[in-house]
């Protein structure tokens, strides 16, 4: 799979000279890219939908025929991006993002019919993404981790435990690990949630267009998207709720009353026609993408297990998505690995891959109980739609370069 090969930063003053963000024209033509999980290339129909909706003037508030035509826009992506999760189009609230969706759903301020006293405790599992674990706008007293077994599955008992602590809990749950690929037992924790009079926030954002993520199935009362990571464009989300007597009392953007009040400010309308677009093409397509990704997956870690019976897969025994690996060895440095597989053209991660640039032990690895120096050897490989037979045996190639020159690093030091 090769991204556009432009030379992205040249044109910005400040970024010129040795700035590491510099990438030349070529460098990017001919590469393998395995860090979906980070982010996906704009799909097809994404990049038709974006392109057509930009030549569109019109506001989708105006009442006038330009801006009666974005808001047709609008809705109509909102009604795709509701059929991705099985829901209802006017239970759709666009956001800037993923985090943004989170933040939002985040809030002691979650009403519904039968409860409008604030919700008095935030539990999440002790893996959630960076953006469930600043707790929104709950006191950092009111939030509680809950543990995950060395599988990196949410412990149900320790749930149900802390569920019973509080009044009106909410509780927010990934589907799917962005580090690990694991899927979380999100129904069974929806059942635990309910019968404590809580609600419980599912973060979907790894899972959909990966595995089903019907809102009503999961048991979710709100859920989480982004749209970059099913082939929308970067900076888009949507919070998504199951039923429409759930309200947001307190919202994070106030001002022109757009997304029903819920989140003001005119709406990113080629970005949302995208999203709709990409939603679709995630829908329809899920269930052919992952099994295709589950043979490379598959294809990838017997070759890494051939060339390297040693390497341990993190979450190997749990239920994971198709398309996510996250590996080390012995004497790996994770830094170095990403760095040594870029010179050969391929694009993986260390761990979590939102905070790029900074090195920091992996959170998740350290609730399944791996030690930081462990940690710290995880390298992340998550597959797309767009990865080939040919892109596996590139990565395949890599390793086993890397992989003698750490053997022999390690005979070194034994020596
Ligand atoms: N939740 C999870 C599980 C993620 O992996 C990410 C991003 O990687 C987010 C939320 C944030 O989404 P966004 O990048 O749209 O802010």
């Amino acid at each position: 799979m090769a991204p556009a090969a432009r030379a992205i930063t040249s044109w910005i003053p400040g970024l010129r000279g040795n700035d590491w963000t510099q990438v030349k024209a070529t460098e990017l033509a001919e590469r393998a890219y395995f860090d979906w999980n980070a982010t996906a290339p704009l799909r097809e129909a994404a990049r038709a939908a974006l392109q057509e909706a930009l030549t569109l003037t019109g506001n989708p508030s105006s009442v006038h025929a330009e801006g009666r035509a974005a808001r047709r826009l609008v809705e109509a992506a909102r009604e795709q991006v509701a059929a991705l999760v099985g829901g209802r189009r006017a239970d759709v609230f666009f956001t800037s993002s993923g985090t943004e969706a989170n933040a939002l759903a985040l809030s002691p301020a979650i009403e519904t019919a039968n409860e409008k006293q604030p919700r008095d405790r935030l539990f999440m599992s002790a893996i959630e993404h960076p953006s469930v674990r600043t707790g929104g706008r709950f006191p950092r007293a009111a939030v509680e981790d809950l543990p995950v077994d060395a599988g990196g599955r949410l412990d149900l008992a320790a749930l149900a435990q802390a569920a019973s602590r509080a009044s009106r809990p909410l509780v927010s749950l990934m589907l799917a690990n962005n580090e690990t690929g694991v899927i979380q037992p999100v129904a069974e924790a929806a059942a635990i949630v309910h019968a404590a009079n809580g609600l419980l926030h599912v973060d979907a954002v790894q899972a959909a267009g990966r595995i089903a993520c019907d809102i009503g199935a999961l048991g979710a009362d709100l859920l989480t998207l982004s749209a970059h990571k099913i082939g929308g464009s970067k900076g888009l989300g949507a919070l998504v709720r199951a039923r429409d007597d759930i309200h947001f009392a307190d919202p994070l953007i106030r001002g022109g009353g757009q997304e029903r009040g819920v989140r003001a400010g005119t709406e990113n309308v080629a970005g949302i026609a995208a999203f709709g677009a990409a939603a679709v093409a995630a829908r329809v397509r899920r269930a052919e993408e992952a099994a295709a990704m589950l043979v490379l997956r598959r294809r990838l870690e017997a070759g890494l297990k051939a060339i390297s019976p040693q390497a341990v897969i993190f979450g190997e025994g749990a239920e994971r998505l198709s398309n996510t690996t996250l590996f080390t060895v012995d004497g790996m440095k994770a830094e170095t690995a990403v760095i040594a597989f870029d010179l050969e053209g391929i694009a993986v991660s260390s761990g979590a891959a939102c905070s790029s640039g900074r090195v920091q032990p992996s959170h998740v690895l350290a609730a399944m109980g791996v030690s930081p120096a462990v940690a710290s050897g995880a390298v992340r490989v998550s597959l797309g739609w767009a990865t080939t037979e040919a892109d596996i045996e590139r990565f395949l190639g890599a390793w086993r370069k890397l992989a003698s020159a750490l053997s022999k690093k390690r005979q070194g030091r034994a020596a």
